[in-house]
């Protein structure tokens, strides 16, 4: 029997659209089932310059330049503390914990201009799978794919529910693009939950929000903006969306959320009163949405690829959204994974080990992805440092720009890992005061 589709894409955020996309543009027939119906809002709304090639390859680039989101130049981090924090030698902490950095001091392979941008998800992901479906795909809003079977070795079978129906279609292999409802991960119980990050976020748009009262001057108002608050593991995010409009959220460890009345706009304001001159600026403009809150949100997989299946994006992996990292991962997984599919389409077999390039790439990336994510929490202090410190600072922007995917690891991760090190060895140190609760393991865990 020959299947309805070469391939079947579940979800149809950035991953899955990408997916698409490269797959179509290769001539393969593609499916791509979305449960929800586009434009609908979602968490993750800032890139970094390691989508840019993507988007360009897959020929959308020209949409989302189109779209007139704002662009991003950079980002910076603030801090309340006025404690004199011991330097270690390095220099140029000029106004205390505050850093800032610039996409334009370092030039990136494939990146043809010195920023990114932030996007209104509804919008950016309606463009991609749009996108999509013109480069040949076919796209079903609105239609929950409930289980995939695997029992024929020669194709998946995937019970898809349209309405009150459930309907049947098959497809030479799956991929899983389901974001956090990570289908496959839990159909097939390969889905661990991280040992080290809990994390949980509140969050929603302001209108109105003076940006450049918290910029140094006033080129970066439209940067990504981490202020951290004197609580630990504690940070905000502040995200341009329109020139008017700014995402606002708090992110902390879940068990603080939990110690209070569990009441989410009570714990926003609560949280956000730390930094009085953020609590009353946010007080002066005029909330747009709901709060919406995310947890749950780390996560690995025992297996990412198996016979038939690829999994990409969030249905892979999940550490924490602090370096805006989220995105570049689900179009760069999709890059990648796509290869590897194409490559297995031409040989006819869609067994595990055609998967392995992709495999091994993104363990990779994301494994310094997640050290990087663990040494900031654990160490904060010693990431504003790393920034500031000429020896480094073009290494950590490499980082920020998720340019991870290739080469070797960057070596102020390996220098922040070797201080760290030495600052949990010896209580006296000077930084010991400044660890964090979150305690990173030697690597990341589980996958
Ligand atoms: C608090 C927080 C803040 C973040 N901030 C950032 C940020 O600033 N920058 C950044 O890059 N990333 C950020 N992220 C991460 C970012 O949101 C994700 O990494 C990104 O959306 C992943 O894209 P995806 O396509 O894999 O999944 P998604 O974007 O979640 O898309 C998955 C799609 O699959 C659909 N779906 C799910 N189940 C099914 C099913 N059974 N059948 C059919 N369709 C299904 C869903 O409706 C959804 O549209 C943040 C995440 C969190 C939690």
């Amino acid at each position: 029997m020959s299947p309805d589709y070469d391939v079947a894409i579940i979800g149809g955020g950035p991953a899955g659209s990408t997916m698409a996309s490269y797959l179509a543009r290769a001539g393969m027939s593609v499916v791509v089932f979305e449960s929800e119906t586009f434009p609908r809002e979602h968490v993750g709304e800032s890139l970094v310059p390691a989508t840019t090639p993507v988007l360009a390859e897959i020929g959308a680039l020209e949409k989302i330049d189109e779209a007139n989101f704002p662009k991003k130049y950079g980002a910076s981090w603030t801090s309340a503390e006025s404690r004199d924090i011991p330097k270690m030698g390095y220099s140029g902490l000029s106004h205390g914990w505050t850093a800032d950095i610039a996409f334009v001091e370092r030039n990136q392979p494939g990146v043809d201009r010195d920023y990114t941008f932030h996007v209104d998800r509804g919008r950016f992901d309606a463009i991609l799978l749009k996108h999509a479906q013109e480069q040949g795909a076919t796209v079903f809003n609105g239609v929950r794919v409930r289980d995939v079977d695997f029992s024929d070795p020669e194709l998946v079978r995937l019970t898809c529910r349209f309405g009150p129906r459930d309907v049947p279609f098959t497809a030479r292999m799956v991929v899983d693009a389901s974001g956090r409802q990570t289908l496959l991960g839990k159909q097939l119980k390969v889905k661990v939950n991280d040992p080290v990050f809990d994390q949980y976020a509140v969050h929603t748009w302001f209108e109105g929000l003076d940006r450049e009262a918290f910029a140094g001057d006033s080129s970066q108002a439209d940067h990504i903006f981490v202020h951290f608050l004197p609580i630990k593991d504690t940070w905000v995010w502040q995200i341009p969306i329109t020139d008017t409009i700014t995402s606002i959220g708090v992110v902390t460890q879940k068990k603080r959320f939990r110690e209070g009345s569990g009441d989410r706009e009570e714990f926003f304001w609560d949280f956000v009163s730390s930094r009085p001159e953020l609590f009353d600026a946010l007080k002066n403009s005029q909330r747009l949405r709901r709060f919406k809150v995310e947890g749950d949100y780390s996560y690995a997989m025992k297996q990412i690829c198996g016979d038939r299946f690829i999994l990409i994006g969030d249905a892979a992996r999940f550490v924490d959204p602090i370096f805006s990292s989220g995105v570049s991962v689900a179009l760069n997984s999709a890059r990648i994974a796509s290869q590897d599919i194409i490559a297995a389409h031409a040989a006819g077999s869609y067994d595990k080990d055609r998967f392995a390039t992709y495999e091994n790439k993104l363990r990779r990336a994301v494994k310094y992805w997640y050290e990087f994510i663990s040494i900031y929490y654990r160490l904060n202090v010693l990431f504003t440092a790393f920034v500031q410190d000429h020896r480094y600072r073009v290494d950590v922007l490499k980082m920020l720009q998720g340019d991870v995917y290739d080469g070797e690891e960057p070596k102020a991760l390996k220098a922040m890992k070797e201080v760290v090190a030495a600052v949990e060895a010896n209580p006296d140190h000077l930084w010991h005061p400044y660890l964090g609760t979150l305690r990173a393991p030697t690597s990341a865990p589980g996958f």
